[in-house]
């Protein structure tokens, strides 16, 4: 039987949406199947890089909930505050953001439409949903999410590690939200290897905790407890769960019609577990392998493009979980990393050139840092700031909002955010 669609996606997420973007604009014929009704809800944090979404030709403005301003670090009593550059990353709600990418791509969606089996036949794919319709397509995007049953379907992803999530949307006072506004705060070290998050959102916090290999119950009383530290009750409050695919670069993502996207490609980020901007990337690298006619170059690209950044991201989360204290303090202190970080959540490097970047500037961070104690201890504090403000700004980032280096205790003691 002759293939009606070009190409079938199942999935409305970022990655079956931006795919079925790109396909549509090609003049492909588009199919997506999406289980839910747009917009639904998807437990996600919701941060993002504003530059990702500069590759669509269409604003984002509607759908975005807030810009954030500064990043805060917490680790026990303590927190650190960077400035970001502005309007960097936002963050939104991703029924609205999905649902957003879905209604400008030329595409015929349905939804309310669960798959349950696929098939490949020598020249098309064919699709079996839980409602009884069948559809065949010449190609197939699996973009079904962390549990994708197109990967199961077709045998790939087999050996993938997860790690779990749950996230609540947290209604609070205006003098609540004031504290958080246009902020990302993640707090480390209470729960091994993973952390927690406040996000702030136009009317409430969204707050949530992830971790690889939690244990039962684990995850609400470490959120519930370290949440009550910020003025959050979270005693009568929803949490959704989902899990987080954790990339190991040896599983397969693709057959021979079949290509799987995002989290059904396991792309999240290893060290954040972020995988918006990753749906984005392999969705949209989907799309130009099979208007190029050649799909069999999708995990070719994927590798290049995303595996080899991860398998350095992987490196890096072992570092990181294993040592936070030494790797914040060098680390979140140093204006460049926040830049370097930036820049890869923008897609501008990957974490090879992040790292030689955050090493790179070690020394000089260092000699700023004590070049400025040296000035804070003759001249007092406000000639200190007003040295590092203009040395940082001079080099084109932006001093994180606290003292020297050295000779001072790792971490601001008070922090505003807290209760
Ligand atoms: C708690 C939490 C917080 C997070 N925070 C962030 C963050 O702040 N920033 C960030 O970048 N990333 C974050 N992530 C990761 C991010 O949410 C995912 O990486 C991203 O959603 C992946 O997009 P996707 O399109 O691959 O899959 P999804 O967004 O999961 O979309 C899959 C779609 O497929 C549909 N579907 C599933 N099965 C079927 C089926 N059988 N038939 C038809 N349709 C089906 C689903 O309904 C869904 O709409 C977070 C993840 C979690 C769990």
């Amino acid at each position: 039987m002759t293939p009606i669609y070009d190409v079938i996606v199942v999935g409305g997420g970022p990655g079956g949406a931006t795919a079925a973007y790109f396909l549509g604009e090609a003049g492909l014929r588009v199919l997506v199947l999406e289980k839910e009704t747009l917009p639904r809800y998807k437990a996600c944090g919701g941060g993002l890089s504003a530059h990702m979404l500069k590759q669509f030709p269409f604003s984002f403005d509607p759908v975005i909930e807030s810009r954030i301003n500064a990043i805060s670090y917490a680790l026990g009593e303590h927190t650190i505050t960077v400035p970001l550059p502005d309007r960097s990353v936002c963050v939104v709600m991703r029924d609205r953001f999905d649902a957003h990418i879905l209604a400008h791509a030329r595409a015929e969606i349905q939804q309310g439409v669960t798959v349950a089996k696929v098939r490949e036949t020598s020249d098309h794919v064919v699709v079996e949903t839980r409602e009884g319709d069948v559809f065949r397509g010449r190609y197939l995007i699996g973009a079904d999410g962390a549990n994708s049953v197109v990967a199961r379907s077709v045998g790939l992803r087999r050996g993938k590690i997860m790690a779990a999530a749950i996230e609540a949307e947290v209604p609070l006072p205006p003098a609540v939200l004031q504290r958080f506004a246009n902020r990302l705060l993640f707090i480390f070290d209470e729960i091994q290897p993973g952390y927690l998050w406040i996000f702030s959102k136009s009317d409430h916090l969204s707050v949530g905790i992830g971790a690889l290999h939690p244990k039962p119950g684990e995850l609400q009383s470490t959120l519930k407890r370290v949440m009550t530290r910020y003025g959050i009750s979270l005693e009568d409050v929803h949490f959704h769960g989902h899990p987080i695919p954790i990339y190991t670069g040896r599983e397969l993502i693709a057959s021979s019609r079949t290509l799987l996207v995002g989290d059904a490609a396991g792309l999240a980020d290893p060290l954040s577990g972020e995988g918006i901007r990753l749906a984005i990337k392999s969705g949209r690298l989907a799309a130009e392998a099979i208007i190029a006619g050649h799909p069999d170059q999708y995990p070719a690209m994927v590798h290049r493009q995303i595996g080899i950044c991860h398998a350095f991201g992987l490196g890096l989360a072992w570092v990181f979980y294993r040592f936070p204290r030494i790797c914040l303090a060098l680390g979140a202190r140093n204006p460049f990393t926040t830049y370097a970080f930036v820049n890869l959540l923008a897609d501008r490097v990957d974490y090879p050139q992040a790292m030689l970047w955050i090493f790179g500037s070690l020394p000089l961070y260092l000699l700023i840092e004590s070049l400025a104690s040296l000035v804070g201890i003759l001249g007092g504090s406000r000639r200190r700031h007003q040295l590092q403000s203009a040395i940082y700004s001079t080099l084109g980032v932006k001093a994180n909002r606290m003292d020297g280096f050295i000779p001072k205790p790792w971490f601001v003691r008070s922090h505003p955010l807290r209760r």
